[in-house]
């Protein structure tokens, strides 16, 4: 189902790992660069958009009893060994489920690290407080309503018991939570201390080289897979789904996993959930879904392009539909190298573009409608002790790649930041230049257009004014001190945003909203939750719709009561 050829190095075993380790939203790492070697080249998918007839539509042909060689029966089946997967695996079992999990690859699947949740007992402990309804309303303006706002609202009132569960079990397996400090704290785009994470005591929890140890989601998922044997729940690894069995409209009762042709019937009394991710490594769903996506210069997944849209091809096959809203949102962020600072951006042609006070993700999306794709973002010598003072005084932030786990109360670590950039220098992600002629040159845009666009941002600074894209006067830096600084943005879709169409119950439903009974989603198969953009100003959301409906599901699956098992925050 995947496609093959738009990552240009193939990931190892030994790079999936890493990228398990180090990879983190708004972090694509070195070893994944972009696949558009000239501006302006768009993948031929893009550029021939085609409207009917795709795979996922065709009838199958089911799979034959003499195909199968196995049959075994639990009250649940879970597919897929993410977070979602895991987490509902462990709370179906803790209600006395028996519960099977099946996974296509050798072992469970984790990258980043970031996780929100609202009024957890750590963001209590601190006296975070944010106003969690202002969180949401800001949500849905960002979707402009094309979600489900019931979805939204109950992760608003689960969120946080399901993340004080996870921390209960992280703690007794020796994980330490964290709150993220280093989110943007601009007045007009306002990013929430809503985003946790895992270490471990002492972990260094600096990223300045792209990696880090005991930190994140990857040490966070083997704790929950053995907390999830310890309560009985059995994962079989290598076993990828083939179909879902569905009673002729009626409902699901298992799934048809395994080797073509000696396939296992993993039958299922209670429920089946699809936990299988997001589709951004199945091209052919992204063309359909989010043809815009294909725009960006790279993508990337860990384990390596495992997202390719499974769950929702099978849940289509056997009647599910997906979600309304088209066409889908999607994380592009951009890569390390200009960082998601607020300073002057310039396009191939050396002029100013935007107003940069905004999200990462709005940054590499538009940066995509500048002719060939091309944009820079450039500061000088002083970069660093401005950006410090914007964060300090409160009026600026960020994804600052040296700090990604930066603990609360920690502070913005301005070493931390400069040795990033020497890394990122290294590797060439940034250029250096004495002076804006060469600096022009090293970036390949015209001089003469490069200097006139730095004056004017030097005189934007002087008047302390931006008549021109209406900047905030306290993110209007000059750039006049070498040496000049030049990184150049590169997106990168990590996953895409969309998926089956559910409401609260977490069943998947058909295209007249009807629920098939015994098939819920979880995590990024789930749809309905996210619309036009995915919503940074909750920084971690992927990762905390994976714990929260996560649970929900598992929960409703085994046929425990969501309401009496995870108190709801009252806000
Ligand atoms: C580099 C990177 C960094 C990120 N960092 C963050 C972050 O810090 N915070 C955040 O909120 N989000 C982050 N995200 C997004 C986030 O990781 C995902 O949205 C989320 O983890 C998805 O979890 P999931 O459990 O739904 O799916 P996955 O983690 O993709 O798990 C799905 C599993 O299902 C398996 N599967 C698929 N098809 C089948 C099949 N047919 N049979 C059996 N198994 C199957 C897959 O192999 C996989 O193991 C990041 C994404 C990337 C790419």
């Amino acid at each position: 189902m995947g496609s093959g050829d738009d990552v240009k190095k193939v990931m190892s075993r030994r790079d999936f790992f890493k990228g398990t380790s180090v990879a983190l939203a708004g972090v694509a790492v070195a070893s994944v660069l972009p696949t558009k070697s000239n501006a302006g080249d768009l993948p031929a998918a893009y550029a021939e958009p085609k409207c009917s007839g795709w795979s996922w539509e065709k009838p199958v042909k089911k799979i034959g009893k003499n195909e199968i060689v196995k049959v075994v029966d639990s009250d649940v089946v879970v597919i897929g060994a993410g977070l979602a997967g895991v987490v509902a695996a462990l709370s179906a079992a803790e209600q006395g489920a028996s519960v099977q999990l099946i996974e296509k690859n050798n072992s469970w699947a984790a990258r980043g690290g970031h996780i929100a949740a609202f009024g957890s007992k750590l963001q209590k402990q601190i006296g975070v407080k944010p106003d969690y309804r202002q969180i949401i309303r800001a949500w849905v303006a960002w979707a402009q309503g094309r979600v489900d706002e019931k979805l939204l609202w109950d992760f608003a009132h689960k969120s946080g018991a399901c993340m004080d569960w996870m921390m209960d079990i992280c703690k007794k397996n020796g994980l330490s939570a964290a709150l993220w400090e280093g989110y943007y704290k601009g007045p007009d785009y306002t990013e929430y201390p809503v985003t946790h994470f895992f270490h471990e005591a002492g972990a260094n929890l600096a990223y300045v080289n792209g990696s880090t140890k005991g930190v994140g989601n990857i040490i966070l998922l083997p704790v929950l897979e053995k907390t999830a044997k310890e309560k009985g729940v059995v994962f079989n690894y290598k076993t990828p789904a083939a179909q879902i069995l569905r009673e002729q409209d009626g409902r699901v009762t298992g799934v048809i996993a395994g080797k073509k042709g000696h396939y296992t019937q993993y039958n299922a009394k209670n429920g089946v959930i699809i936990a299988t991710g997001d589709y951004a490594s199945n091209k052919e769903m992204v063309q359909r879904y989010s043809p815009f996506s294909l725009r960006a210069d790279a993508q990337i997944y860990f384990p390596n392009k495992c997202n390719t849209g499974d769950g929702m091809a099978m849940a289509m096959q056997i009647g599910g539909s997906m979600q309304k809203h088209e066409p889908h949102a999607a994380v592009i962020h951009l890569e390390a190298g200009a960082a998601s600072y607020g300073f002057l951006h310039v396009n191939a042609n050396g002029e100013r573009f935007k107003n940069e006070d905004v999200n990462t993700q709005s940054k590499s999306c538009t940066k995509e409608l500048q002719p060939h794709g091309i944009a820079w973002s450039i500061y000088d010598r002083d970069w660093a002790e401005q950006v410090k003072q914007q964060v300090d005084s409160n009026t600026a932030g960020g994804l600052f790649y040296g700090q990604t786990f930066q603990p609360w109360g920690q502070g913005w670590d301005i070493k931390m930041e400069k040795a990033t950039q020497q890394v990122h220098l290294q590797q060439g992600k940034i250029v250096e230049a004495g002076s804006i002629e060469e600096l022009a040159r090293k970036m390949d845009v015209p001089v003469e257009n490069l200097k006139k666009t730095i004056k004017r941002y030097n005189e934007l600074h002087e008047m302390q004014d931006d008549p021109d894209y209406g900047k905030r006067s306290q993110l209007l830096t000059k750039i006049n001190k070498p040496p000049y600084y030049a990184g150049k943005l590169q997106s990168t879709v990590l996953t895409m945003c969309g998926g089956l169409h559910t409401d609260s119950s977490l069943l998947v439903l058909d295209k007249d909203d009807r629920p098939i009974e015994g098939l819920y989603v979880a995590g990024s198969a789930q749809g309905d939750f996210f619309a036009n953009d995915y919503p940074t100003i909750c920084p971690g959301i992927g990762h905390g719709r994976c714990l929260t409906f996560g649970r929900m599901a598992g929960i409703k699956a085994a046929g425990g009561d969501v309401d009496k098992l995870i108190p709801s925050l009252k806000m």
